[in-house]
């Protein structure tokens, strides 16, 4: 446990070590079954458990209303890109909005577009995508399906502080703030996470969708994307991700244990708060170019000795020595990023604090 760094990926990323420990004693033998996970049948008794169980403690902290189903799909968030339009764009119109408030929801955007027509209500990328204009100036086409949002944009850490009320059916891809905080499930006709952000291993999807929106998907919609034979399959119309969905159970319960999603909620805000008083309290040395309103509490971009890629690169190198890695910004954006999932330890963000006043003093 002591030689575990702290991670700030944004994903994969840190999962608590309580979590990690019981995957680990489980490994080989699962509750006395004789057999590991990655080995059971997805149809026998065993794994049947877990799944439910898992369905079950998400259901609950999510408080998942009985009109929305839950299920899994394969192909982490991006597959979720196409799945959406193919399951919830309606005739006449075949249209559909995005607010694009950063690169997540310009691919969404862009792959509603081989399958229908897409507006965008907004698009902050002139601005380097690092606000979200009020929802009073999108330009919403009342025609369209639905409108989809990215609650929280990973690379430019611009996370939406309230549910964006359009007059539209709402989807909304939560892949990177999911489980950091309740949300508003019934306002939603479908939400997405891929789960390697705060709930387990990458590769597979949370879908919740209402059920009022299965079975309309297009007919050159594939079976394995359609949410009605995945919800209707309970996630099983083929294997499904039987590890996945096991490390998700083991932090759904977690998650729970802790206190619920309002623990969570107050638990990232907390740490967050650390790393932007220590930005904004530092004389402009680090800079955290995003609006306060829309700040994330996830993922924190920030540059070092006044934007000085020499410093930053020092920066990088130096806070190895510190247990503090992968704090590079994304390769498309440079930079720092510091990405504070459930995972993350208080500990990781005072270490990374301290070093940064360190590293300020000894580099003026
Ligand atoms: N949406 C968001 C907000 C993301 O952060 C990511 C991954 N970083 C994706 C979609 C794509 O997820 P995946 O790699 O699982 O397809």
């Amino acid at each position: 446990k002591d030689e575990r760094l702290f991670n700030f990926s944004a994903g994969p990323c840190m999962l608590p070590v309580e979590v990690l420990q019981e995957c680990q004693d489980h490994m080989m033998n699962w509750n006395g079954s004789g057999m590991g996970v990655m080995e059971m049948s997805h149809r026998g008794k065993e794994f049947v458990s877990i799944y439910n169980q898992t369905v079950s403690d998400l259901r609950d902290i999510l408080q998942v209303p009985d009109s929305h189903s839950l299920f899994f799909m394969q192909g982490g968030a991006t597959t979720q890109f196409a799945s959406v339009p193919l399951n919830l764009l309606k005739e006449p119109s075949n249209a559909a909005d995005y607010a694009v408030t950063g690169s997540w929801g310009d691919k969404a955007f862009k792959e509603c577009q081989k399958y229908g027509k897409a507006n965008k209500v907004c698009d902050t990328k002139s601005s380097n995508y690092t606000f979200i204009p009020p929802v009073s100036e999108w330009k919403v086409n009342p025609e369209a399906s639905y409108l989809h949002y990215c609650a929280n944009e990973t690379i430019y850490g611009v996370e939406f502080k309230s549910t964006p009320d359009v007059g539209l059916p709402l989807v909304s891809d939560m892949s990177s703030n999911f489980c950091s905080k309740p949300i508003e499930v019934s306002k939603h006709t479908l939400i997405y996470a891929g789960i390697q952000k705060n709930l387990g291993p990458a590769g597979a999807a949370v879908v919740i969708a209402d059920k009022a929106c299965l079975g309309n998907a297009k007919s050159i919609c594939p079976t394995l994307l359609d949410y009605k034979t995945m919800s209707d399959s309970e996630s099983m119309y083929n294997t499904p991700p039987c590890w996945s969905i096991y490390v998700v159970g083991l932090m759904a319960k977690y998650l729970k244990e802790k206190g619920g999603l309002a623990f969570w909620k107050e638990w990232s805000e907390k740490k967050a708060k650390i790393l932007y008083d220590a930005i904004d309290g530092s004389d402009g040395y680090f800079i955290c170019p995003t609006a306060k309103d829309c700040r994330s509490n996830m993922n924190i971009p920030f540059r070092v000795g006044r934007g000085d890629e020499a410093l930053e690169k020092k920066f990088l190198e130096e806070g190895k020595k510190h247990k503090l890695v992968t704090l590079s910004g994304h390769r498309t954006v440079g930079g720092c990023r510091a990405s504070l999932y459930n995972g993350m330890p208080i500990e990781g963000v005072e270490t990374l604090v301290s070093f940064m006043r360190e590293f300020q003093e000894a580099n003026p």
